[in-house]
């Protein structure tokens, strides 16, 4: 089995409408989303700094539904994402996200 990392970035609850009490990222840690794009960049150095270059590693989206965030703030948390796949090639991108909320 190959190895790979993944960076979490972690968007609390952020565009889901809904309060599940099993998913409830907000109430189960007590933080709000994380959806500054300087604080992700952070956060996605720090770990850079501390893993192996050459494994494949992945950016993803953890907590919220990235589908019902608005367009503006997807659209910034993918340029930071595409800023790192552009520089890194091994780079993926990984969204979580309720199908819910797309629209057709
Ligand atoms: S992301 Fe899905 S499971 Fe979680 S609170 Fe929202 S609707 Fe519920």
């Amino acid at each position: 089995m190959s190895k790979h990392y993944n960076i979490p970035v972690f968007i609390t609850h952020a565009g889901c409408k809904n309060e599940c009490v099993f998913c409830n990222q907000k109430i189960i840690t007590g933080q709000s989303a994380n959806l500054n794009v300087d604080e992700i960049r952070e956060t996605i150095n720090y770990y850079l700094s501390r893993i192996d270059m050459n494994v494949d590693t992945e950016i993803a989206f953890f907590g919220g539904s990235f589908t019902g965030l608005e367009k503006s703030v997807m659209i910034s948390l993918l340029e930071v994402a595409g800023e790192y796949i552009k520089k890194y090639k091994n780079y993926i991108l990984r969204q979580f996200a309720s199908l819910q909320f797309i629209q057709l």
